[in-house]
């Protein structure tokens, strides 16, 4: 073996080479693309029209860690709206930018409705729905021509679901004519990736700042969108709004999106994510929030959170109490985060395990920051605790749960309490 040369290299996420855009409202400003974070997004689902309910959401969604909410500005009625939900959100004090999503009559709407033209930080445009034939150019213009007025940043938005028809023809008739003919699969990738690269140059060309111009192209399969995404940020160096579009329920949902927005983003694909999930009955939408945070954390991309590692348990333990200590100390952490963020800099990075057994527990506890190792079937009911690696004392009797819990907060107290508050930076203050 070559002593100077590890034989394992180390995984990391690639480098992201998109231009960067400014998403902002009042003095939030939000960079998206370059050397930015990669931004969190999400989107209403209350009627746009309900101003106190859609305020209550984005809210919510704003909490919970989304950086831009969009919302859907679908007739005259919520284009009204827009203007009063903005107003409402700066008086609760919430300032995270909304994206306004368009179909169909957006042109009309951006033109006839100032207000919400400058209540709406950012205007998603789908081109596969923007109008037919001539009216296509015309009424995409008429969009474009009111984010370069109002000076807001646009997302080109290309759907599968509602993808150009025009073009989809063109490109199958083309391919007719090939000598070996594409799969009927890739045609529909190129029309993805040519509506959208297509588009944008069409906004440029009437005066757009490219920088200010962001792609998606949105599929709902797994390996159609890496294979779309790959060729996009091949072909264009836009900042790229990344999902999986209508990823379903719960756990298939959940595994999809984050199995597809892995690959990219270690790839160094995408520079915002979306979790398109259905919520399940009495879920609460923030719950896509909480996914698209714990994808960029898992691939330390971003931190969030203080980390609990736990065991997934097995014969060896067959009591809940670590199950419930697990679960205790993670609810716990995320509770207080709202308030450590800022009294506690860089607590969202500390690790802590919580362990079934002497099997792997001692182990994985020295390397958390903070870790217990609970006693399996049979073991003497004690439970060591690893602190930065050193087992520093054993817990025993039945207030073990809670005896943890104040060591891991004296720990972050005394490891985080001695640095000096920090003023989050505009642009991470929905991180
Ligand atoms: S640490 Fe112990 S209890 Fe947990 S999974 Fe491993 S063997 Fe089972």
């Amino acid at each position: 073996m070559n002593e100077t040369q590890p034989p394992v290299a180390i995984a990391s996420p690639g480098v992201r080479r998109s231009r960067q855009a400014r998403v902002s409202w009042a003095s939030n400003v939000l960079t998206v693309g370059g050397d930015a974070p990669v931004r969190i997004q999400s989107m209403t689902n209350t009627d746009t029209v309900d101003v106190i309910g859609t305020a209550i959401q984005v809210k919510e969604l704003a909490l919970a860690g989304s950086e831009m909410v969009r919302l859907t500005v679908n007739t005259p009625e919520a284009a009204q709206a827009v203007p009063h939900i903005r107003e409402q959100l700066d008086r609760m004090g919430v300032g995270v930018p909304l994206v306004g999503d368009f179909h169909y009559n957006g042109h009309r709407l951006l033109t006839d409705f100032p207000d919400c033209a400058q209540a709406l930080s950012k205007y998603r445009i789908n081109p596969g729905n923007v109008g037919k034939g001539h009216k296509r150019d015309l009424q995409f213009g008429q969009m474009i021509e009111a984010a370069m007025r109002w000076r807001k940043p646009v997302r080109i938005g290309v759907n599968w679901g509602s993808l150009d028809q025009e073009l989809l023809a063109h490109l199958m008739d083309e391919n007719s004519r090939r000598t070996v003919p594409w799969e009927s699969r890739q045609v529909m990738y190129e029309a993805l990736v040519s509506s959208a690269i297509s588009s944008a140059r069409r906004a440029e060309s009437m005066g757009m700042d490219p920088n200010q111009i962001l792609l998606s192209c949105k599929v709902s399969g797994v390996q159609d969108l890496v294979s779309v995404y790959r060729e996009l940020s091949r072909r264009c160096d836009y900042a790229l709004h990344l999902g999986l579009t209508e990823a379903g329920m719960g756990t298939k949902g959940t595994v999809a999106s984050t199995a597809a927005l892995s690959i990219l983003l270690q790839e160094g694909i995408g520079d915002t994510i979306r979790v398109s999930l259905t919520p399940q009955p009495g879920e609460s939408r923030t719950q896509e929030v909480v996914i698209a945070a714990e994808i960029l954390q898992a691939l330390g991309l971003r931190s969030f959170v203080p980390s609990v590692t736990a065991c997934p348990g097995c014969g060896r333990t067959t009591s809940t109490t670590f199950q419930d200590l697990a679960k205790q100390i993670d609810d716990f952490l995320r509770a207080q985060m709202p308030v450590w963020r800022n009294q506690y800099p860089g607590v969202e990075k500390l690790k802590v395990a919580v362990m079934g057994c002497i099997v792997n527990g001692p182990g994985e506890s020295k390397h958390a920051d903070i870790g217990i190792s609970l006693p399996g079937t049979g073991e003497a009911p004690s439970a060591p605790v690893f602190i930065d690696g050193e087992k520093c004392m054993t817990l025993r009797g039945d207030t073990i749960a809670q005896e943890f819990q104040s060591i891991v907060e004296k720990y972050i107290e005394r490891r985080f309490g001695a640095l000096q508050p920090v003023e989050p930076k505009l642009e991470e203050q929905h991180g």
